[in-house]
């Protein structure tokens, strides 16, 4: 199986294709937002710090995000192929995940406009039981009830990161230290370039990059 890593700015969509790609193809999922969101959920110290890091919009400590990375893979079966989503977020996590004993098959970059950032960060809602994303701000994404999960009935959440001021922020972090990310596999020649905004079609592009029937292309 393939392991691939999604790159994009805040609400570009990694999560929800990740999501997709777990579902249909079995593939482990690895949101470091995630672990460190439910590192705060347990109020440990440690969560209190990176609730008031992640707060600021700005990228946690590498040496936290190796420790937490290295502990996840410990425990979950890697044998159908990972989605790196979120992670590496600088040119210094890319060298750290380059010396861990996983090779990476393709670095996939999805490409989407701020304006549209920005409208999917501020209506984003998540149901915290079953994961399904929803959007207020998209009539097509907006549960059929207001604030509560089609599927399972449960209050939605929005991420206490999901402002416009720490938007602004994340934005800032991800054109200053992420982007550069970009050259470093375009430079390994498995760089990919999505630049649709249809969830769908996303798909399917990454699912044909993945069956390795895309030819390989830099940005
Ligand atoms: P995300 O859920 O991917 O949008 O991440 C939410 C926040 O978690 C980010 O704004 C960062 O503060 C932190 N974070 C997530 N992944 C990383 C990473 N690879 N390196 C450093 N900080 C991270």
């Amino acid at each position: 199986m393939k392991n691939i890593i999604l790159i994009a700015p805040p609400g570009a969509g990694k999560g929800t294709q990740a999501n997709m790609l777990e579902e249909k193809l079995n593939m482990l999922h690895i949101s470091i937002g995630d672990l460190l969101r439910n590192e705060v959920n347990k109020k440990t110290e440690l969560g209190k710090s990176l609730e008031v890091r992640m707060q600021t919009g700005k990228l946690v400590d590498d040496e936290i995000i190796f420790e937490v990375l290295k502990t996840y893979l410990k425990n979950v079966d890697l044998s159908h192929g990972i989605i790196f989503d979120g992670f590496p977020r600088n040119i210094n996590q890319a060298i750290m995940l380059d010396s861990l004993d996983i090779k990476i098959d393709s670095a996939i970059y999805l490409d989407v406009p701020k304006s549209v950032l920005e409208s999917r960060i501020l209506g984003r809602q998540t149901c915290p039981k079953c994961n399904t994303g929803y959007n207020s701000n998209f009539t097509n994404m907006k549960p059929k009830i207001e604030n509560i999960c089609d599927k399972c009935g449960s209050e939605l959440t929005v991420r206490h990161d999901d402002t416009k001021e720490v938007f602004e922020k994340r934005y800032e972090t991800y054109i200053n230290e992420t982007q550069p990310v970009l050259e470093f596999y375009k430079n390994k020649k498995i760089l990919f370039n999505i630049n649709s905004l249809d969830k769908e079609e996303i798909f399917n592009i990454i699912i044909k990059i993945i069956d390795n029937t895309l030819p390989v292309e830099g940005i």
